[in-house]
């Protein structure tokens, strides 16, 4: 395996990253996770553009184009020959002192991997997640954005935790309000009367890309899709559930807090987005080449 750090390639022994790097002294940076299909790089500009959009708000210059961004993570995929898999793209704050001061920190460090995936297992796909809520809540919209996919997931790995050590996969977490915000790492979706509603960008979410993309196709299908405020309640009580993200896709959740969603089983709206999804996957993206 072949890593983009800074500029050059490195094996993956060799990658390594300063000890005094803001990223690892204070989660002082930004990431993302893109996927890679059948030797195309899914949603790429959509996720650089995140990646710029958050380091914007972390006042982080990146310090190459965006285009030279583009380029490098198109070049790490090619070069490790990955055609179906994972990137995860790294921005840090780069080397500095012990102080905070991040103005002290001359050179953002940039980081390419790209690797295979590993995916809930597909019997989950079928019969569906069950989720709890987690007492954690997301990031207050007055501290760090939870729009700014920003290194400190220190909240979404304590959601994690939770839902572990209550025997499931995922964690629905709640904002500073108490309505529903998104799952540790997904966004939540509902079904109720086959119309669409999901927590509203300013509702303490990262905006998914594959939550934007879903948006999409269920408008495509002539469904109608509300962003609004959510509450539990909304939860508990809807027809179907699903979670999406670039890693998990759209799965489904029978269950949120012992509470069966309707029957209990996936819903006939979100397989149809499943598919409808699988099949954009299989045909759109960026070439590797
Ligand atoms: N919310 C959080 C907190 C996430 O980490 C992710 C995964 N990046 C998502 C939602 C889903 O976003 P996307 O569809 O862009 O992967």
């Amino acid at each position: 395996m072949k890593v983009y750090i800074d500029g050059k390639f490195q094996s993956k022994e060799k990658a390594k990253i300063s000890v005094f790097d803001h990223g690892l002294l204070y989660g002082d940076g930004v990431f993302e996770g893109i996927r890679i299909y059948n030797g195309r790089i899914f949603k790429l500009d959509e996720h650089i553009d995140r990646l710029c959009e958050s380091a914007v708000t972390i006042s982080l210059n990146i310090g190459i184009s965006r285009s030279k961004l583009v380029q490098a993570t198109i070049k790490t995929a090619r070069v490790n020959n990955i055609k179906n898999g994972y990137i995860r793209l790294v921005v840090t704050r780069g080397i500095g002192t012990l102080g905070l001061n991040p103005y002290l920190c001359r050179n953002p460090q940039i980081i390419i991997i790209a690797d295979k995936i590993k995916l809930y297992e597909p019997e989950l796909y079928l019969k569906g997640l069950r989720i709890i809520t987690s007492a954690t809540r997301r990031n207050h919209n007055e501290a760090v954005s939870p729009r700014v996919k920003s290194l400190n997931y220190l909240n979404n790995i304590l959601a994690k935790i939770e839902a572990i050590n209550a025997g499931c996969k995922e964690a629905l977490m709640l904002n500073n309000e108490g309505c529903v915000a998104e799952a540790s790492g997904d966004n939540i979706f509902i079904v109720k009367n086959k119309t669409l509603y999901t927590p509203g960008k300013n509702m303490s979410i990262l905006e998914g890309i594959t939550r934007g993309e879903i948006i999409g196709l269920a408008r495509k299908k002539g469904l109608e899709v509300i962003e609004t405020a959510l509450t539990r309640h909304d939860l508990y009580n809807a027809d179907e559930c699903f979670l999406t993200g670039t890693a998990a896709e759209v799965i489904p959740v029978i269950e949120i807090d012992r509470r069966k969603i309707a029957r209990g089983i996936p819903g006939r709206i979100t397989k149809s987005l499943m598919k409808a999804f699988r099949e954009v996957t299989q045909n759109e993206g960026t070439e590797i080449k």
